[in-house]
């Protein structure tokens, strides 16, 4: 078979996974057979500050033995299956590279002979790609749960993302629709992920020489793409200030003439001082190799079964805190051809994946809980409201929320206030008594905050903030139905 062809049947089959980001991309349109279309396996990620990463997203090969009811792939799937060596997947990765096309490879594969046997041949490719060919830019590796300890050390070496998809929020879920995956398998997996990354960064962290009072910097230059394209074009932020920055004292922080430029070959979010030492798979300054320095993510299909919104948040809630993930992606199911009969036959509102990144945000940024964003009561996110609001509509006695007195907890929690104004508004308000002009400034969203503030020429009615009305003022109006004729 071609590997036009292969591409794009291992690109299309690739297309259902969202952990590398991508799952919001809008769709490229590129010439019939040309580049830079998802079609071919380059997708599109974009970074919260709104950059787009293009990175080549590919299945090594749809084959698979297991048989998970809503996945294309599956072992009775009727669909075209191709099957990339790891020399062809090695070659597209270095020819797209090399063209700019692509800054980094996101790799995941279908199950063959055996868990072991596949994820061998996933790590022979970013084995090959840093070794032999000192390649630098970002490898994604989806790890197979079953893999062996030895192979999943190995990926981390030359990874600088792991991710294993939860695939469903519950065990009970998976039990019915994954039969052949295994909750404590899958569980035990991203504990040794987590536990590998963090002997890691306790390996290379510098240690404290009793005559020095400096240090040098802790982080990997390889760090989550996104993480780093968003502290890299943030210059409204201080660096004195930064929450990311923090933990590093200004000495520890790379002068002009000791950071390292990047090579013009390379991805934005790769150093040439990380390319020599991620490419050879070297120690660095004495140092060992980092193990996944950027982390660990997983993805849950939204939608393939009744579990509610809560459920969903809670097990996202659990693994952030046990294992660490960077991030959970959550992808609303999409129906498959001649799919089980214990699937539905449509997918969610794309709206509910939305909401659950935004309730995802206000649990991970915001300091709310899951019973406060899904209360047992309520325990679907509304669909109308973001988390947020719908979380204030539920707690009017809390509001309103002085601007130029409440705590930064309380700030975080009003409407229409995100992370970053927060702390401006701390900042700013040591110097002057916030007025809504001030916020119009900052571009607070204003429709959301006013009735939940009190600022200094602004104080929210108390009648409107108990109006039975309030919630109306946030929603579209319902539409009449036109009747054709
Ligand atoms: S193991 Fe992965 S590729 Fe295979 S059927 Fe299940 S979800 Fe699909």
């Amino acid at each position: 078979m071609e590997i036009s062809r292969k591409l794009a049947i291992l690109a299309d089959a690739a297309k259902y996974d969202a952990s590398c980001a991508s799952s919001g991309a809008p769709a490229r349109a590129a010439a019939p057979g040309g580049l830079g279309s998802t079609s071919n396996g380059i997708c599109h990620s974009y970074t919260p500050d709104g950059r787009c990463v293009s990175l080549l997203k590919i299945l090594l090969t749809n084959f698979c033995t297991y048989e998970c009811s809503y996945c294309i792939n599956r072992r009775s799937s009727n669909v075209p299956r191709a099957r990339f060596t790891p020399d062809e997947v090695v070659d597209l990765t270095l020819g797209f590279y090399r063209r700019n096309y692509i800054e980094g490879l996101f790799l995941s594969s279908g199950i063959i002979r055996s868990p072991d046997y596949t994820m061998e041949q996933v790590v022979t490719v970013a084995r090959k790609l840093r070794t032999e060919h000192r390649f630098a830019g970002y490898i994604h590796l989806k790890t197979i749960p079953e893999a062996s300890p030895e192979l999943l050390a190995e990926a981390g070496r030359y990874a600088d993302r792991l991710s294993i998809n939860i695939e469903l929020p519950t065990t009970a879920d998976l039990n019915r629709l994954a039969p052949q995956k295994n909750w404590q398998g899958i569980d035990s997996m991203m504990g040794r992920i987590a536990k590998n990354i963090d002997a890691s960064a306790a390996d290379r962290r510098p240690k404290r020489s009793p005559l020095s009072s400096t240090t040098t910097p802790l982080a990997s230059p390889i760090t989550d793409p996104e993480k780093t394209l968003f502290s890299t074009t943030s210059p409204a932020t201080p660096l004195s200030s930064h929450p990311s920055l923090s933990p590093l004292s200004h000495s520890s922080l790379p002068t002009s003439s000791q950071t390292p430029r990047p090579s013009p070959l390379l991805s934005p979010f790769v150093t040439s001082t990380s390319v020599s030492s991620r490419a050879s798979n070297r120690p660095r300054s004495g140092l060992p190799p980092p193990f996944a320095p950027a982390g660990q993510s997983t993805q849950m299909i939204v939608g393939a079964t009744p579990t509610t919104d809560d459920a969903i948040l809670r097990t996202a809630d659990t693994l952030y805190r046990t294992h660490k993930l960077r991030r959970v992606y959550y992808s609303a199911f999409s129906p498959i051809p001649d799919a089980s009969t214990a699937l539905p036959l449509q997918s969610p509102p794309l709206l509910r994946e939305h909401r659950l990144y935004q309730a995802d945000w206000l649990l991970r940024f915001y300091g709310f809980t899951v019973n406060e964003i899904a209360p047992a009561d309520a325990p679907q996110l509304d669909l109308t409201l973001s988390p947020k609001l719908a979380w204030a509509l539920r707690n009017r006695h809390l509001f309103p929320v002085d601007l130029n007195r409440a705590s930064r907890a309380q700030l975080l929690r009003i409407p229409g206030l995100g992370v970053r104004n927060t702390d401006r508004i701390i900042e700013l308000r040591r110097f002057t008594a916030l007025r809504l002009t001030d916020l119009a400034r900052l571009r607070v969203n204003l429709k959301e905050a006013l009735p939940f503030i009190i600022a200094a020429d602004h104080s929210p009615h108390r009648l409107g903030l108990d109006s039975e009305n309030l919630r109306a003022r946030f929603t579209k109006p319902a539409e009449q139905l036109e009747f054709l004729l």
